[in-house]
């Protein structure tokens, strides 16, 4: 990609979440992604190119010097900041903008700045790939695994329902979205098969934001994203079908639609459990964990009485709630600590800096991360080492797995020579087809120290909107 020669003809619309928007080149596996702006705004940007570029590079940052650390480095791709010419972003911005949804278009694209952040296409990354097979590739945006433990939460409710599930009622109440979802981020994190089985079905059911399946790096499945035969179970179907033509489902070359999904979500369950790339087996070191299973969640109670581990250890879920839950106080034991820390940047405002509070998001960050004393000592290093830890278990929460797939060449290579043998054995096997896969977690920007207030006061009108609701509930 040469910087002085880039041509808005290469690049197409890819999609875009709350902060950014993002645009794949056509022949290249990579993406930029730019930063977007309140519409409001639009005339005048909310920040000096200075800025803009401080807030892409600290991305960089916070994601390559603190989140690779915490999450593990081969599921972390932080990409490099690019100047792009401000003519190819006006062009850009012009190009996207009838492929937008419409519920997205009250923010746009920083078209002054020319800031972007270049990184890996996770939708169609170069995977060992003997055939010209388009890579599948599933994103799930997972939430929060585990239910609070801290001992400052004051609503029992919370240590019974995730905040997912609980969520999930403030947001139909609110016209966010239709229809509640029956998934449960517990069932995911949970690493027993059925449940994570069931929690990817119910996201199938009802993607909201949390779910996306691209094929050959384009969007085939999301909820309302304006794409054409998103949201519909048969296209799926119709895409997913040639990956998972084999075995004694199949009569007269048609396996049965259940069959197919089943197969599907057990090729993704296998993936988020592995050690995350190749075809790597699974490690069985699984760590007890109590309180794992969520009141309000539909899978059958009666089956989570039984085995729900936790997931491997080296495995892409571990890493990501291990990291959420370093969120230890809730925001309820959090707030106080973040108001002592806002009442001295009150009195010194010169410390937001020494105490790193916008970054730069470097080794020193991650240090004062780890060194924090295990109780509060009323000190201000304290608070501060429990905000920056809550801001990273806040960047866990809302960040995104991504599982990429192409069928494995494993079976056709034993298979040479044997003609015959390979129809027998798919005729005969009753497992899904060999995949090989990458994951990997995107979308790990530092989120401000100044939305916590923010964030406690939505606590309080998603706990007590729950409540109203199903205090109605039959
Ligand atoms: P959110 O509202 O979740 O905070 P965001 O505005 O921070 O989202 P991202 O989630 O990073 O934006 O990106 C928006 C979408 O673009 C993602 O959901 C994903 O589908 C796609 N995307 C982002 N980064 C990549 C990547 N490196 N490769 C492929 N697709 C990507
Ligand atoms: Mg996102
Ligand atoms: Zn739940
Ligand atoms: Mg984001």
């Amino acid at each position: 990609m040469e910087l002085d020669k880039m041509d808005e003809n290469e690049w197409r619309y890819h999609g875009e979440g709350n902060k950014s928007l993002v645009v794949s080149h056509v022949q290249l596996s990579i993406v930029l992604r730019l930063l977007k702006y309140p519409a409001e705004d639009s005339e005048n940007p909310p920040q000096t190119v200075e800025q803009a570029f401080r807030q892409v590079q600290n991305i960089v940052d916070f994601s390559s010097n603190v989140m690779s650390c915490l999450l593990g480095e081969k599921f972390v791709h932080s990409g490099e900041v690019v100047k792009l010419p401000l003519e190819f972003v006006r062009q850009l911005s012009i190009k996207v903008q009838h492929q937008r949804p419409a519920w997205r278009c009250d923010k746009v694209m920083d078209i002054y700045s020319g800031c972007a952040l270049c990184l890996p296409n996770l939708t169609s990354p170069t995977l060992h790939q003997p055939t010209h097979t388009p890579t599948l590739c599933i994103e799930i945006k997972p939430k929060c695994g585990f239910l609070p433990y801290s001992k400052h939460v004051s609503q029992d409710i919370k240590t019974k329902v995730c905040r997912f599930c609980m969520h999930q009622h403030y947001k139909v109440a609110m016209g966010t979205w239709k229809r509640r979802s029956r998934y449960c981020p517990l069932d995911l994190f949970s690493g027993n098969r059925q449940r994570m089985h069931f929690a990817i079905r119910q996201l199938i059911d009802e993607p909201q934001n949390n779910l996306k399946i691209f094929k050959g790096g384009r969007c085939i499945f999301s909820s309302m994203d304006g794409i054409e035969d998103s949201m519909d179970l048969n296209s799926l179907l119709h895409h997913l079908r040639p990956y998972f033509q084999y075995g004694n489902n199949r009569i007269n070359s048609h396996m049965t639609s259940k069959a197919l999904l089943t197969d599907f979500i057990q090729v993704v369950v296998n993936a988020l459990l592995s050690a995350g790339g190749g075809d790597g087996g699974v490690g069985m070191d699984r760590r007890g964990e109590g309180r794992s299973f969520c009141e309000a969640s539909p899978f059958n109670k009666e089956r989570t009485r039984h085995g729900s581990q936790g997931s491997p250890s080296d495995s892409v879920l571990y890493r990501v709630r291990q990291t959420q839950m370093l969120d230890t106080l809730d925001i309820e034991g959090l707030y106080p600590l973040y108001r002592r820390v806002e009442q001295h940047l009150r009195d010194f405002p010169k410390e937001r800096t020494r105490l790193q509070m916008d970054g730069p998001y470097n080794e020193a960050f991650l240090e004062k991360l780890h060194k924090c004393p295990s109780e509060d000592d009323g000190s201000l290093e304290y608070a501060v080492s429990k905000v920056h830890q809550y801001r990273v278990a806040m960047t866990a929460k809302d960040s995104q797995i991504m599982v990429a797939l192409v069928p494995s060449c494993e079976e056709e290579e034993d298979d040479e020579g044997l003609p015959g043998q390979r129809q027998h054995r798919d005729f005969l096997s009753s497992r899904p087809p060999a995949f090989s896969y990458s994951v990997s977690i995107l979308d790990l920007d530092p989120k401000p120290f100044d939305n916590i207030p923010r964030q406690l006061r939505l606590d309080q009108n998603i706990v007590s909107c729950y409540l109203r609701s199903s205090c109605a509930l039959p």
